[in-house]
């Protein structure tokens, strides 16, 4: 899964910035132009990780910072404050509302990118990480390969994002159309058992050497990657 971030900023020329530099570092970017969009795009999109400009339209950044942080789906979700001001009070504020970090305009994108990935190291491991493990898995993000106790397995490329989507969250329940989301995206139209196949083909590779398998079957609610421990449920 590629992490994603919603930039929320009113200042075009800023965000058309910020959307190319984070999408050639790798990242899904999502764009908010005031408060009340960014609250939006982060309940419906839930985004990896927020930059949020203090000073927006209908609601300022501190009253999103808040909100984000006072609702369930959101509670979590790491944001940067991104600010002219750089009075050490603003700073304390924004802080103190929940930000995980704070960075000053102007700033460069080199120190932003620094920042993002400090903020997603220290609080989502899974996602800054180059090699992910999970249980006898192995994914080298940046290779782009795949070991299971140490022997090296070939993936197709939508068996591979969906085992990285499975591997960014371990134990998780996700339903046909969550991972049809991670997967496919959300704007393109894919039948709910092409998602059956393809864990059948995960599956399959994963478990080529007699070894256990690592995908547990949910009935009428989804898939889930054991986080080490056997499957206990018959795959369907
Ligand atoms: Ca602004």
């Amino acid at each position: 899964m590629t992490p994603s971030i919603l930039v929320a900023e009113d200042e075009g020329a800023l965000v058309t910035l910020l959307r190319y530099n984070l999408e050639r570092a790798g990242y899904k970017v999502y764009a908010a132009m005031d408060g009340e969009e960014a609250l939006l795009v982060a309940t419906e999109e839930k985004p990896d990780l927020v930059l949020l400009d203090w000073m927006l339209p209908q609601l300022s950044g501190i009253e999103v910072c808040r909100r984000l942080r006072s609702r369930q789906e959101t509670r979590n979700v790491p944001i940067i404050m991104l600010t002219a001001r750089s009075e050490e009070t603003d700073r304390i504020r924004g802080l103190d509302m929940g930000a995980d970090d704070y960075l000053t305009k102007p700033f460069s994108m080199t120190e932003l990118l620094a920042r993002l990935r400090a903020v997603m190291r220290r609080i989502r491991p899974s996602l800054a990480e180059d090699v992910v493990t999970v249980g006898n898995i192995e994914m080298d993000r940046a290779a782009h390969r795949v070991k299971r106790a140490g022997k090296g397995i070939h993936l197709g490329p939508t068996e591979y994002k969906m085992l990285e989507h499975l591997m960014q969250h371990p134990g998780r329940v996700f339903s046909r159309e969550q991972l049809l989301d991670a997967v496919w995206g959300s704007d393109i139209y894919v039948e709910a058992r092409t998602v059956d196949v393809h864990v059948g083909r995960l599956r399959k590779a994963l478990s080529a050497d007699g070894t256990d398998d690592p995908i547990r079957t949910v009935r009428s609610a989804g898939y889930a990657l054991e986080d080490g421990a056997p499957a206990t449920e018959a795959a369907d």
